[in-house]
């Protein structure tokens, strides 16, 4: 499907959110993936013209949202210099890294960075759909600079008793306004700050590789039942 780009915005330090407009709205649901296909793109490399992103965006908004850190890949510089108007080819949704249907178990979903993407999704469709379901997002990034969207996540933990927000960042700059936890997310960090029964809950990963594969050992070591632990791995990180 061909989609328009509408704007783009920085929601963090080195990290690029685009809005498209697609020709028809697209059906999908919060979690899912699309690939994007730049037609002409300013700059190439080998890695090509086709990359694939979570949906950033809630299932019931009409604008498709994408988010990227800026790597420096001639894809990337594409998206960043493409004039508003630019057409894109997105293909998809695909993946079923989604929502469980059993409210009766929470929801424990793990980011890291950039991972942060498919959950933004899935937090802001709980919220406008009033899901019955307990979630608890926890969100690590190095800096405060470099936590995409902390200020969406603060507004629907404050208007969702059901979203819990738990963000942290391992490597505090001094003076930098801060208002969350810093340090590691290790089982001893997630016995302590997530409010969820570990024997039962679903537990949702997503970043790069290197942060999936920890997470899915801690959250394990925590008490989760490796058979309720779904990952979603970043490749190219
Ligand atoms: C299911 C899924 C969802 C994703 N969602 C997002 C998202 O929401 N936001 C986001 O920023 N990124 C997401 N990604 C990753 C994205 O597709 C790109 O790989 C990433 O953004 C890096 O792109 P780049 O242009 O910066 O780097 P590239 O120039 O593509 O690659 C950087 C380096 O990584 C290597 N590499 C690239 N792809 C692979 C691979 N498949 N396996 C092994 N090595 C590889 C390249 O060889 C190169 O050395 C997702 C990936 C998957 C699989």
């Amino acid at each position: 499907m061909r989609a328009h780009l509408k704007r783009r915005f920085e929601p963090a330090a080195g990290t690029g959110a685009f809005i498209f407009e697609p020709e028809q709205p697209l059906a999908f649901k919060a979690g899912q993936t699309c690939d994007i296909r730049i037609p002409e793109p300013r700059y190439q490399d080998a890695e090509g013209a086709v990359r694939t992103f979570s949906i950033a965006s809630p299932p019931g908004s009409p604008e498709l949202m994408f988010a990227t850190r800026l790597t420096g890949s001639a894809f990337k510089r594409s998206l960043m210099e493409m004039p508003p108007g630019t057409v894109v080819e997105i293909d998809g949704p695909y993946g079923s890294f989604t929502l469980h249907q059993n409210a009766a178990k929470a929801a424990v979903l793990l980011a890291g960075g950039i991972g942060i993407t498919p959950f933004r999704s899935m937090i802001a469709d709980a919220v406008e759909r009033n899901l019955p379901h307990d979630l608890t997002l926890v969100y690590s990034n190095r800096t405060a600079g470099s936590s995409a969207f902390i200020s969406d996540l603060e507004a629907w933990a404050r208007a969702h008793p059901r979203f819990h927000l738990v963000a942290t960042i391992t490597e505090p700059a001094p003076g930098e306004a801060w208002s969350h936890l810093t340090g590691l997310v290790d089982a001893a960090f997630l016995a302590r700050h997530v409010r969820a029964d570990f024997g039962t809950a679903i537990f949702y990963v997503a970043g790069p590789d290197g942060f999936v594969k920890a997470m899915a050992a801690s959250v394990s070591s925590a008490g989760a039942d490796p058979d309720n632990v779904r990952t979603e791995e970043f490749a190219g990180y």
